[in-house]
């Protein structure tokens, strides 16, 4: 009996989410006064046992098969969930993501166990012998549900960005598993991949400056670019630019682009409506600028500068180089 944490990786590159689902795990573990354990899947994710001790796993469960090498949720959810068969965790969590929520899909189903996605909150006197309260994030976080899972095991994901990762460092030891998979799970494998050559993520830059319909053009974003440089961060947009064609879709902040949790988000020329702003609430600070005062983002945002972004994004890189004397 244990709480079994499914690591999140790209060929043996860690997914910062993983680091808050270990802590979650972990935390959740110790009030059930059990361990937390650790899953990876692949061989090269081996090198990631180091991690997960680190976080406080206390074995490293390391699923092996050829066909685990790239990420497939069919294959990924199979070798977990047989994983799961043997071990009986008292409670399996996976990252609040895209894969991790495609990989606990495939887990729950092959289970025919009911799964709690999203969750944000787990009840603090939950002992591992009652049904499981949670709080989770449905409606691209508009809402907020309290649900009971009720089950032998009970199978979560962690909303990303709702846990601060807190290492506790212990020692592990490494149980290798060599899955079966037949070719029915081999449907959907990541085969091909853009590498980014250089630079951060929108999910993971420590800065994000977006612009909204307000900004008017694709070459109005020029200053934006140019701010968003010196910041160190990247350019995020609202969907009003994605649907006027102005930057891709990959750039995108909101309910149906990416969330994002920087040091410091710019709203530039955006209102702020809900599908935007709760893929951008997780921001640490918020700096709207906008022309209305009364715009939700500008209600929202911690420092707002009430004027026309054309006058003030140019204005604020002028300021950052003079005092670099740039
Ligand atoms: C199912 C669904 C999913 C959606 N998903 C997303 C999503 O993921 N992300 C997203 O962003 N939206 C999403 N939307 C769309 C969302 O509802 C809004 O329509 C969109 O966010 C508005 O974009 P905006 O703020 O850029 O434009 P607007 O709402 O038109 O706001 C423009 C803002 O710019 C300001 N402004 C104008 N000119 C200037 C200037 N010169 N200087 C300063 N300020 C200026 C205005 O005061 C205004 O506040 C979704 C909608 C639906 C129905």
């Amino acid at each position: 009996m244990s709480v079994l944490a499914i690591i999140e990786h790209d060929r043996g590159t860690l997914t910062s989410a993983s680091l808050g689902v270990l802590t979650a795990a972990r935390n959740l573990a110790q009030q059930m006064n059990t361990t937390m354990e650790a899953l990876t899947i692949g061989a090269n994710a081996d090198a990631l046992r180091s991690v997960a001790a680190q976080y406080g796993a206390t074995v490293v469960h390391q699923a092996h098969h050829d066909a685990l090498t790239d990420f497939g949720p069919e294959a990924w959810g199979e070798a977990a969930a047989q994983i799961i068969t043997s071990l009986s965790p008292q409670l399996v969590m996976g990252s609040g993501t895209e894969r991790g929520h495609e990989v606990v899909a495939q887990i729950a189903a092959r289970l025919d166990l009911p799964a709690s996605m999203n969750c944000t909150e787990f009840d603090s006197s939950f002992d591992g012998t009652q049904p499981l309260k949670v709080v989770r994030a449905r409606w691209g976080g508009s809402l907020l549900e309290q649900a009971e899972v009720d089950a032998p095991i009970k199978i979560v994901t962690l909303a990303n960005h709702t846990v601060e990762p807190t290492e506790a460092p212990t020692t592990s030891t490494t149980n290798v598993i060599d899955v079966q998979l037949d070719a029915s799970v081999l449907h959907s494998i990541v085969r091909d991949r853009v590498e980014r050559v250089a630079g951060v993520t929108l999910a993971t830059a420590s800065v994000v400056v977006s612009g909204g319909r307000g900004v008017g053009s694709a070459e109005a974003f020029a200053p934006l670019e140019e701010l968003a440089a010196l910041l160190g961060g990247v350019v995020g947009c609202s969907r009003a630019v994605t649907n006027n064609g102005w930057r891709n879709h990959t750039d995108q902040v909101g309910q149906t682009g990416t969330r994002i949790a920087p040091d410091i988000y710019i709203a530039c020329g955006i209102s702020g409506a809900i599908q935007h702003w709760v893929g951008a609430m997780a921001s640490k600070n918020i700096l709207a600028i906008n022309l209305d005062q009364e715009a939700n983002i500008v209600t929202k945002s911690g420092y707002a500068v009430i004027g026309d972004l054309h006058k003030v994004v140019p204005a604020v890189s002028a300021e950052i180089r003079r005092r670099r004397g740039v």
